[in-house]
C-alpha cells in the first residue's frame, strides 16, 4: 500500500476527532505541522495558522502553512491557511472567526506557535525579552480570549460545549534552562496560565491542559544535535509526530482531564507535578531576621532537591 493510500485509509475509519474543528497555531512546521496532520488523520477540519517567521520571529511567509494544508488535502482531509500573527489581537480574532465561518464551529485550540531569542541574562536585550514574551504569552492569550467569547456565548445559549484548549509549555518552563531566561519565564507563565484557565473555564465546558514536548525541529536540531539526531534504523523517538497523539487526545471530546501538564517525547508521557507546598515552620508570631537562617536551613534540608536547571 502506498503511504497516501494508508493515510486515506486512516481518514475513512472513525477518528477520535471526527466532525471537530481545530485551530493549531504555528502549524507550518515542526510540532504544529505534526499536530495539524494528526488531527486531520483523526477526522478534524483544521485551521493551519502560521505567520511563517524565522526561528527568532522575523519575517512573514504563507508557504509553510500552505504546504501543510496541501498535505492534509492530499490525504482527503479539510484544512485552510491562516497566516495571522498570533500576538496580534485583531489577527487572532480573524483566525478564530475563520474557523467558525469556514467550518461552522470551533472545538479545539492548540496554542503552539513559538520563537526563541537565546542569550545569557547578563547579555540579553530588552527587545529579546519582549519578543519572546510577545509570541509565547500574548500570542497564547489573544487567540484564547477570542475562542472563549465563542465558547462562553454557546454555553450561555444552552448549546453543548466540549471545547478543548491545549497549551505548549516546555521543560525550560518547568525546570529552567541556561541561556533561555526569557523563554523559560514565558513557558513557566504558560504553565501557570494553563492551571488558572482550567479552574476558570470548566463551567463553560472547556477543558485545558498543557504539554512540555521534546522533539526534533529547527528549534532543537542544532542546540541538541546528539539527542535529536534521527537514528539510521529503529524507532525515531525525536520525530515531532510522536508528540501529536497526546495533543490530539487532549483536543478530543474523549479528554476528561483538565489543569494538567504532560511531558511527552518519543513513546513516553508523564504528568509534571508542579509546585507543591513544603513543610511549614510556624512560630505562631512574627519572626526575627536573626532566626531565619536556621529555619531556612531546616526547611531546605527537609525539602526534596529541585530538578536541575537544563544546561547548568
Ligand atoms: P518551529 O520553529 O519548528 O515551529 C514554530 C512555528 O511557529 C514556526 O512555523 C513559526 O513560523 C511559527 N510562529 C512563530 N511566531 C509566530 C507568530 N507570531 N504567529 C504565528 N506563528 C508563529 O518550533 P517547534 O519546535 O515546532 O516549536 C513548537 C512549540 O513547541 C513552540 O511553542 C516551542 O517553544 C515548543 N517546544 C518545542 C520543543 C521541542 O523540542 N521542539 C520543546 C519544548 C517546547
Amino acid at each position: 500500500m502506498l503511504p497516501s493510500d494508508a493515510a486515506s485509509d486512516t481518514l475513512q475509519r472513525m477518528g477520535i476527532c471526527d466532525g471537530r474543528v481545530v485551530v493549531v497555531t504555528g502549524a507550518g512546521r515542526g510540532l504544529g505541522r505534526a499536530h495539524a496532520l494528526a488531527f486531520a488523520a483523526e477526522g478534524a477540519a483544521v485551521v493551519v495558522n502560521d505567520v511563517g517567521a524565522s526561528l527568532q520571529g522575523e519575517g512573514h511567509d504563507r508557504s509553510p502553512a500552505q504546504e501543510v494544508v496541501a498535505e492534509i488535502e492530499a490525504i482527503g482531509g479539510q484544512a485552510v491557511v491562516n497566516a495571522d500573527d498570533v500576538s496580534d489581537w485583531a489577527g487572532a480574532g480573524r483566525m478564530i472567526a475563520q474557523a467558525i465561518e469556514t467550518f461552522g464551529r470551533l472545538d479545539t485550540l492548540v496554542c503552539n506557535a513559538g520563537i526563541v531569542r537565546d542569550r545569557m541574562i547578563v547579555n540579553m536585550s530588552v527587545d529579546e525579552w519582549d519578543a519572546v514574551m510577545t509570541v509565547h504569552l500574548r500570542g497564547m492569550f489573544c487567540p484564547v480570549r477570542h475562542a472563549l467569547d465563542h465558547w462562553r456565548a454557546m454555553s450561555k445559549a444552552g448549546s453543548p460545549v466540549a471545547a478543548r484548549l491545549v497549551t505548549t509549555s516546555s521543560g525550560a518552563g518547568l525546570f529552567g534552562s541556561v541561556s533561555q531566561g526569557n523563554y523559560s519565564a514565558a513557558k513557566a507563565g504558560i504553565a501557570a496560565f494553563t492551571i488558572v484557565a482550567a479552574a476558570e473555564l470548566g463551567r463553560y465546558g472547556v477543558k485545558v491542559n498543557g504539554i512540555a514536548p521534546s522533539a526534533r525541529s529547527r528549534m532543537t536540531e542544532e542546540a541538541f544535535a546528539d539527542m535529536m539526531r534521527k537514528p539510521e534504523s529503529g524507532f525515531d523517538a525525536m520525530d515531532p509526530a510522536n508528540v501529536s497523539p497526546l495533543v490530539v487526545w487532549l483536543g478530543s471530546a474523549e479528554c476528561h482531564v483538565s489543569g494538567r501538564l504532560f511531558e511527552c517525547q518519543g513513546g513516553q508521557i508523564s504528568v509534571a507535578d508542579g509546585w507543591q507546598h513544603g513543610e511549614v515552620f510556624d512560630k505562631g508570631g512574627r519572626l526575627d531576621p536573626a532566626e531565619i537562617g536556621a529555619i531556612v536551613e531546616r526547611l531546605v534540608g527537609a525539602a526534596p532537591a529541585p530538578a536541575p536547571v537544563y544546561g547548568a
